[in-house]
């Protein structure tokens, strides 16, 4: 559980926490405050996954051994989470989640429509 910035409670599950964003935040049990975690860290660990992946296949290839590929998925779990469980939750108020999820449904429309001439 991730303290919410809101009114400190240990009330924030990773799972919330992972799944947070502007649009659909995580909402505190204790005090119904919303918040999310900043794009830049799913960002963050999107090229952490590629280095990561990069690096083993690297010493896989100089040692000329397939044994440091078995380090991948552990070593991508594990800053996986690491990330996840440092990354600050920011405290957002129900005004702006409406606008990004007003935004959101308009971008989603605008997609589907846009898919007719494709
Ligand atoms: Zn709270």
């Amino acid at each position: 559980m991730d303290a919410c910035p809101h009114c400190a409670a240990q009330s924030i599950s990773l799972r919330a926490k992972i799944s947070a964003d502007p649009a659909s935040p995580a909402r505190c049990p204790a005090c119904q405050g919303n918040s999310y975690v900043a794009n830049k860290v799913s960002t963050s660990i999107s090229v952490g996954i590629v280095l990561l992946g990069c690096t083993w296949g690297l010493v896989a290839a100089l040692t000329n051994s397939p044994l440091p590929l078995y380090a991948i998925i552990p070593s991508i779990a594990w800053f996986f989470f690491r990330t996840w469980r440092s990354a600050e939750l920011l405290p957002i108020d129900a005004d702006t989640v409406e606008k990004h999820r007003r935004t959101r449904q308009t971008v989603t429309l605008l997609a589907f429509l846009l898919s007719f001439f494709m």
